[in-house]
């Protein structure tokens, strides 16, 4: 089955490898690299601006507040610590994106992409067992990203442009998520030639090792994760990878690198096999496998599971992974009857636990929302709306229940504080453009949709709904406050007109 997202994808790298290969192009214009010096950050973040931007279309990519919220403490906590022990060059900390996109995909993947973007898939998510094998892998990434393999990468395709790199990157990915897809489209050749190009070599794997493993031991995280991660990684090549683990064709288990890890690790420290995953980890590992498009039949047999015998042999954090999966499953199948009596019984299995807690509220606001509960939503939400120091996902919750109940001026205030601070968040920005709608702000709420364009690079979509606002204010007699907002609009617009230009110089 060809998922739509990777035919749009492999389109689109068609088209741009087509203009990239005609002769005497406007490929002149781009910023010039190779004579054997290493990119500058400038041009590799170009390039990774370029990648993301198609992956930002892409429908396989996946903004979810509580996983984004997950991986991003992990990420965070690996990028002070890189910056403790003088990893992280502050050039390149200045320039690069430092971005983790997700995935909805089930395959077991993590990539580096140029410009400090990560990309880690759902599938990778839903079978470690813990965050410290969940951090090992983004330590060794951005160990790849901080050392530059990147660059050094491109640097050796000194022939070619970094649009054609660009090309292949995007091809790589698509090929990995379905290699006969590619295939078909690229011609085989070509598809492994783009596939080969971009592999690390073994040095610069041994690298990211060594350097991850500093990394994320430094930020705290249990050195029996990486080893753990190995041995899990081990077990999947031991037996035939199917295709499932293609982080596993881009990162081959050398007897060096083990030899390495072993030598890292005396065997007495920490000691090995599989850790217990807390409470947490369990739940959020088994949202990411929900979400990760697992089909029709497996969504079933998960909201059934609690019914099984095996439920009540099960430790409590396993027992909680299941109810999580079975009553997120059951909300996807729009079962919300079951999906609610689930997720209280979740609720009541988590009672002890403070984060557990938590996911398991979330999860029950999302689920009481979906089948119309506001009143149980609201009264989910009581224990936290009023807490200044609000998380993103309650902030997130609440005003979408602020407006569900007819309040949408309460959520107005939040979101723009948050915006303030953050002015890329994307879903931010589009939960303040709801609010501004319901509330007839028509000319806050379309500038708020053209910042939802900005931050994800769509600076044509950008410039539609700024001039889109400007024409309405040009219209209508505006009030005090919209003449500031008009003014601002125009300076959006304005920028986001100029970046629109620079991409087109790009092409
Ligand atoms: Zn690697």
């Amino acid at each position: 089955m060809v998922k739509p997202g990777v035919r749009r994808l492999l389109i689109a790298t068609l088209l741009m490898a087509i203009q990239a290969l005609q002769p005497g192009g406007a490929q002149s214009q781009l910023p010039a690299m190779g004579d054997g010096a290493d990119m500058s950050a400038g041009a590799e973040r170009q390039i990774g601006d370029r990648i993301v931007r198609e992956l930002y279309r892409d429908p396989d990519y996946l903004e979810d507040a509580i996983l984004d919220e997950y991986v991003l403490g992990i990420w965070q906590a690996l990028l002070v610590a890189a910056r403790a022990r003088g990893e992280l060059a502050p050039e390149l900390e200045e320039r690069f994106a430092w971005t983790v996109l997700l995935g909805r995909d089930g395959s077991v993947n993590a990539f580096a992409l140029p410009g400090g973007y990560l990309g880690l898939h759902l599938g990778l998510i839903g079978v470690v067992n813990s965050r410290d094998e969940l951090a090992s892998v983004l330590a060794h990434e951005l160990a790849h990203v901080t050392q530059r393999h990147i660059s050094r990468l491109m640097t050796q395709q000194n022939r070619q442009t970094p649009l054609m790199i660009g090309t292949l990157i995007l091809a790589a990915l698509a090929a990995s998520k379905n290699p006969e897809m590619a295939n078909a489209v690229l011609t085989g050749g070509q598809a492994l030639a783009a596939q080969n190009q971009l592999n690390f070599s073994r040095d610069m794997e041994r690298e990211a090792d060594r350097i991850g493993f500093g990394v994320m031991t430094q930020a705290g995280f249990e050195a029996r994760g990486y080893v753990s991660m190995f041995e899990k990684l081990q077990q999947a090549s031991r037996l035939n990878d199917n295709g499932s683990f293609p982080y596993l064709r881009s990162h081959p288990l050398t007897t060096e690198r083990i030899g390495d890890m072993q030598a890292r690790i005396p065997l007495a420290a920490g000691g090995s096999g599989p850790q217990e995953p807390t409470m947490q980890h369990a739940m959020l590992a088994a949202r990411a496998r929900v979400l990760s498009y697992p089909g029709v039949d497996l969504l079933r047999a998960w909201a059934n599971e609690p019914e099984q015998g095996a439920f009540a042999t099960l430790s409590p954090p396993r027992r909680a992974a299941v109810l999580y999966a079975a009553a997120l499953s059951a909300e996807r199948l729009r079962d919300h009857g079951r999906a609610t009596a689930l997720s209280r019984r979740l609720l009541a299995l988590t009672a002890t636990n403070p984060d557990a807690t938590r996911q398991a509220r979330l999860l029950a606001i999302d689920i009481a929302l979906a089948a119309n509960n506001l009143g149980f939503a609201t009264s989910l939400m009581e224990p936290v709306a009023a807490d200044a120091t609000m998380l993103r996902p309650e902030m997130l919750q609440l005003a979408h229940i602020r407006v569900r109940e007819g309040r949408p001026e309460l959520a107005v205030d939040p979101l723009q504080t948050w915006v303030s601070k953050y002015p890329k968040d994307a879903p931010a920005w589009q939960a303040l453009a709801v609010a501004y709608r319901a509330q007839n702000q028509l000319l806050r709420a379309i500038r708020a949709e053209g910042e939802v364009q900005m931050a994800r690079m769509d600076y044509a979509g950008a410039v539609d709904r700024f001039k889109a606002a400007r024409a309405l204010s040009a219209r209508g007699s505006l009030e005090a406050a919209d003449h500031i907002e008009a003014s601002i609009i125009d300076t959006r617009l304005r920028l986001a007109e100029s970046r629109l230009r620079e991409q087109a110089l790009q092409r």
